[in-house]
């Protein structure tokens, strides 16, 4: 290095000594040393029920004295530590451990029953913590220590929606008699909340379960489980004993058909601010057997039109979600599959990255952006879109002005590309409702849709785009909102 960039380099560094120094000095006025150690002190003491050693509790300090840190991911990484696992507290001794922490006082009744019952319901200590660390209360405490008082990103679905999860809660508890595990939790309430499956398919999910037939023997039990399962309370003895004589002609499976039914279940599920599974549209039925071929990456007009051309012979619909800098360059693929009735959907401008990637503006940049080269070939943009890998998190569905469309059968074909493999992976697997996804960029895939399209037919699959899928089952697409299948 010549001595001229050397004394470039330690000038730089001498200005970044500085810098660092005057914000640490910053810091050190506005933060109080003594309060924050208070602080990470009750994490030790009431989270992992010992003191800290000396490097910790500077290490913590220091994290949040200099704003690298907030103060509820403080807590949570204590909460989550395996130390505190494994102490196997209940929900009601965590909620009392909460606000001897973060409050640094004891819990008043009525707090400590809420926060008791939100995590009887199945919501995570996240959840709870960010309860807690919104409260005026605690950002006094923060502001008077000079912290920030922070927020945790809520990633598990059964945070998304504490109805849906207290729901299946109950389904747990009522039908099979313990508590939620985490991974049935997050399945169950992703499904709800994304309307893959709606209550009353969740509740036949439960009471047909081996766990419950298991646990409900006699008539009497399954009754008791029906009421408490399906209407969330507990029956009177001349509720029973009617229920019985009605056992006594019929079998299990009307009698939770006849609760299902009920009007009183119909307000218990408003109450839960859920829906039914929609009727299908006039015209349709579940009968009809269809399917949704959805191709990503394109247009490239070697590939497309091939698969425009079977698409054609069996008078099919499939929709392309299209990447928008390469539309310009194959706009007569595009307007030629709008005019098979094939759809036109957004799978952003330039496919450079997943948008869990992106800042909020890059999303909506690459959303916008897509939909213009969309409305320059076809004279109006598109009404669903793709997310690029099918990632997505809840900035991207904040800022995706579209409903997003992932799939439920992955041919894998970008990476075999083998005509074969996607031809059985299709075939062997589809079922009526699939969302099917696959790439019009490999000769494979238009070879494979030779075969597919003609057998699908025979099949008595009907191909239709993912808007008249939807439609079709009586779905409302919504914007932001992820769908991945319409089986019945
Ligand atoms: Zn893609």
């Amino acid at each position: 290095m010549s001595s001229f960039l050397k004394k470039i380099v330690a000038a730089f560094c001498a200005f970044l000594m500085i810098c660092n120094f005057y914000m640490g000095y910053t810091n050190k006025v506005n933060a109080d040393v003594n309060q924050i150690q208070d602080f990470v002190e009750r994490n030790y003491e009431y989270i992992l029920n010992r003191h800290s050693d000396p490097q910790g509790l500077a290490t913590w300090t220091n994290l949040l004295q200099t704003g690298q840190m907030d103060a509820a991911s403080v807590v949570i990484g204590f909460l989550d530590s395996e130390e505190y696992t494994k102490q196997n507290h209940s929900h009601g001794e965590t909620v009392e451990i909460l606000y001897r922490v973060m409050l640094s006082r004891t819990a008043d009744p009525d707090g400590y029953n809420t926060w008791t019952g939100i995590l009887d319901d199945g919501m995570s200590y996240s959840y709870l913590v960010n309860g807690f660390s919104g409260s005026q209360e605690f950002k006094n405490l923060c502001a008077s220590y000079g912290i920030n008082p922070g927020q945790i990103t809520l990633v598990e679905s059964r945070d998304a929606n504490y109805l849906t999860t207290k729901f299946v809660s109950n389904c747990y508890s009522s039908m099979l008699g313990r508590p939620a595990d985490r991974g049935g939790l997050n399945d169950w309430t992703l499904a709800l909340n994304n309307h893959t499956v709606y209550p009353e398919e969740v509740i036949r999910g439960f009471i047909n379960s081996p766990e419950c037939a298991s646990k409900t023997v006699s008539d009497d039990d399954f009754i008791v489980v029906c009421y408490k399962g399906i209407l969330g309370r507990t029956p009177s003895n001349s509720e029973v004993q009617s229920w019985k004589d009605v056992l006594a002609t019929s079998d299990r499976a009307f009698v939770i058909e006849c609760f299902i039914a009920s009007e009183e279940f119909s307000n218990t599920v408003a109450a839960y601010g859920m829906t039914f599974r929609p009727a299908p549209a006039p015209g349709y039925s579940y009968d009809t057997k269809m399917v949704a071929l959805t191709f990503d990456d394109g247009p490239y007009s070697p590939v497309t039109n091939r698969i425009l051309d079977v698409l054609e012979a069996y008078g099919g619909h499939a929709t392309f979600f299209v990447v928008g800098n390469r539309v310009p360059y194959y706009t007569s693929c595009v307007t030629r599959a709008e005019s098979l009735g094939c759809e036109v959907g957004n799978h952003t401008y330039d496919h450079r990255t997943t948008l869990t990637n992106m800042s909020a503006g890059s999303v909506r940049d690459e959303i916008v952006g897509c939909n213009n080269s969309i409305t320059n070939a076809l004279g109006h943009g598109p009404v669903i879109m793709r997310p690029v890998g099918g990632a997505y998190n809840a900035t991207v569905c904040s800022n995706v002005d579209l409903p997003m469309i992932n799939w439920s059968l992955d041919t894998q074909d970008w990476k075999n590309r083998n005509t074969d493999i996607i031809v059985s992976r299709i075939l062997n697997n589809v079922r009526d409702g699939d969302i099917i996804l696959m790439h019009d960029l490999y000769p494979a895939t238009a070879a494979a849709m030779e075969i597919v399209i003609p057998e699908l037919v025979r099949r008595g699959y009907t191909l239709v785009t993912v808007s008249e899928l939807a439609e079709a089952r009586g779905v409302d697409l919504q914007n932001g909102t992820v769908y991945t299948s319409f089986r019945p």
